[in-house]
């Protein structure tokens, strides 16, 4: 996926062109995760294309991943409102907004998040965003969007470029990826042979803090079965 003309360039993204937009942003330096509280992603996309709604995200991401995308992102979208954030004011002015097809706070798919963690990164690398935060910060009175299961944690580490970081792969058939440093620690996911990994920490006690990038799934793995 790539950014060309201020649109995101893959496949399966999708574009529409909604009547909810007006001028341009005048300075891109913030990212604004929301949730949509739709109950489906064509409801939300007819919803954001109907000009009575006056709202709009430049980006919707799907449970399924899917992707589309309503506004370029130089231009205004009308997912703010009365907002503020970093001493400015109308964060649509300088804001762009993702939004994840959700309602009632229900529990985010992997597939999803994933996305939206791949159309982040490369909003975020193309335009060089300050910062990343939701719409509940900047309208702490009115939002409470996105709902606390939102993974900021790995959101931002998703957005580090991955040169950043060293590659492992994995040399064991398969390897527990474990939430803390010790097997008492739970199993979040498991890798196989040749699995590639990035290396968040340096390797301490004999465990090594990793995020595998095929799922971006972060934990910690024994040092010894990673070279
Ligand atoms: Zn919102």
């Amino acid at each position: 996926m790539r950014i060309e003309g201020n649109r995101l360039v893959g496949e399966g993204v999708k574009h529409l062109k909604t009547p909810n937009t007006s001028g341009k942003i005048k300075q891109i330096k913030f990212g604004i995760v929301h949730d949509d509280e739709g109950a489906s992603m064509a409801g939300t996309e007819s919803w954001i294309m109907n000009p009575s709604s006056k709202v709009s995200y430049h980006v919707l991401i799907g449970k399924k991943g899917e992707v589309t995308q309503f506004v370029d992102f130089d231009k205004r979208a009308w997912h703010a409102g009365v907002s503020s954030w970093k001493g400015l004011n109308n964060i649509n002015d300088y804001g762009i907004g993702l939004s994840m097809q959700n309602r009632n706070k229900e529990p985010y798919t992997e597939a999803q998040i994933a996305k939206a963690i791949e159309v982040a990164k490369v909003i975020n690398d193309h335009y060089k965003l300050e910062e990343w935060t939701g719409h509940k910060n900047i309208s702490p009175n009115r939002k409470s969007d996105p709902h606390n299961g939102f993974p900021w944690e790995r959101f931002r580490e998703g957005l580090k470029d991955s040169s950043e970081s060293k590659v492992l792969y994995v040399t064991a058939d398969t390897l527990n990826v474990r939430s803390g440093a010790g097997t008492v620690h739970d199993v979040v996911t498991r890798v196989n042979k040749g699995d590639k990994l990035h290396q968040l920490s340096p390797i301490k006690d004999g465990w090594v803090e990793v995020l595998v990038c095929e799922s971006n799934v972060k934990g910690f793995v024994s040092a010894t079965y990673v070279k």
